[in-house]
């Protein structure tokens, strides 16, 4: 078998050890006393990760992040309701057109790419639009490595009596967010981003507020995404009980068991510092390579990950060079800039080893060179050491 490339995209990540052997080890039933243990220690600290309230309710779904956000909507969203989505690339498209899916009148506030609309024009749509039900954000968005800080919207929607669902697919784990602090009422996710596990869960947290929410919903959402049928499940396994409705990816949910640990061993907010010192290190890198950031400030770029403009006179053929050297890496997914960047992710278990780091952007370097361009793929290796040794 030839050794497999370093897996270095926006999703899914390298591991850890102790993950990989979880997802190895045999499948156990959705009953064995070691499954449930492992599915109510998770939903504990499901709620730490997320920095949730005692009364939040966690959930754990077999689906990718995709199925975090339709479920979400399908509990808070029917016919004619009106929601708010923040524009900021091809994932906060995808959540207008589930909105649209389930009959919302989706109203967006916009920004051009690599931007994002700030708290006071969100502010301003809605007091104009008026009578809104739910707001929805991208905390990163993937497509374009915009970040946004959920604090003030959050803040926003409770002032208003309004509902706040972010999607964190590409950041919990990797970026700050206080769920119980800010008043969030969803925060959703999945397995194979910031929180390093192989792809396959969806996973969300959920406040009191937002489960009323459900309830007032006109008519059930599909069985499957009902957080009412899922509660009684979520709620068996932390009390230890085992409790069959659809059977869970009870391999994932092992890993997902050991994954949350190792964060929480670490503790989540220097997991996240060391997510932002990587990224800060990576920026110096690309930068001695002279590629410049889709995103157009400083303050909008996520820690866990890079999108990086290609530069003039190298096409997209540059990501298949990179992986000829060891290395995979994204190419471009917003539609309107597609060809003209490539994306790293930088997250989960690969912030804890700079050696990865210093390799991805040296790799990077070499194969800039190969395409002909003068650089120092040595000297922008040197800037990630000098900066996260
Ligand atoms: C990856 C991603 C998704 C979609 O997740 P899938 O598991 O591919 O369905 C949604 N939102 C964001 C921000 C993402 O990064």
């Amino acid at each position: 078998m030839s050794e497999s490339p370093l897996l270095m995209i926006p999703g899914p990540v390298e591991v850890s050890p102790a993950v990989a052997a979880a997802m190895a080890s045999p499948p156990p039933s959705h009953l064995a006393p070691e499954l449930v243990e492992a599915f109510g220690s998770a939903l504990e600290n499901m709620r730490r990760v997320w920095r949730a309230a005692a009364d939040d309710q966690p959930f754990v779904l077999a689906g990718g992040g995709t199925a975090a956000m339709e479920m979400a909507a399908a509990n808070l969203v029917s016919e004619g309701d009106r929601v708010l989505v923040v524009g900021t690339g091809y994932f906060s498209d995808r959540m207008a057109i589930i909105l649209g899916r389930y009959g919302a009148q989706v109203l967006a506030v916009e920004a051009p790419v690599g931007d994002a609309p700030d708290g006071e024009r969100v502010r301003q749509a809605l007091g104009l639009y008026g009578d809104v039900r739910v707001l929805f954000a991208t905390h990163v968005d993937t497509s374009t490595g915009v970040r946004i800080d959920p604090a003030p919207l959050a803040r926003l929607a409770r002032e208003r009596g309004i509902l706040s669902v972010f999607d964190g697919v590409c950041a919990t784990g990797g970026e700050t967010f206080e769920m119980a602090e800010w008043g969030a009422d969803v925060y959703l996710s999945a397995s194979q981003k910031a929180l390093s596990l192989p792809a396959g869960l969806a996973l969300q947290v959920v406040s009191r507020r937002a489960l009323e929410g459900r309830r007032r919903r006109a008519g059930a959402p599909p069985l499957y995404f009902d957080w009412e049928v899922w509660r009684s499940i979520m709620e068996a396994y932390e009390e230890r009980r085992g409790r069959y409705f659809s059977t869970p990816a009870t391999n994932l949910v092992l890993a997902l068991d050991v994954g949350l640990r190792e964060i929480l061993e670490e503790g989540i907010e220097e997991r996240v510092a060391k997510h932002q010192r990587a990224s800060v290190a990576l920026r110096a890198g690309w930068r001695e390579l002279g590629l410049a950031p889709v995103p157009v400030r400083p303050d909008l770029a996520a820690h866990t990950l890079s999108a990086l403009n290609l530069p003039e006179g190298v096409d997209k053929s540059l990501v298949a060079a990179i992986g000829r050297l060891g290395v995979s890496v994204a190419g471009g997914l917003h539609p309107e800039i597609a060809d003209r960047y490539f994306r790293v992710g930088h997250m989960g278990y690969s912030v804890t080893r700079p050696d990865w780091l210093a390799r991805v952007v040296e790799t990077v370097g070499e194969a800039l060179v190969e395409k002909g361009v003068e650089v120092d793929p040595q000297a922008a290796r040197r800037a990630v050491e000098g900066l996260f040794p």
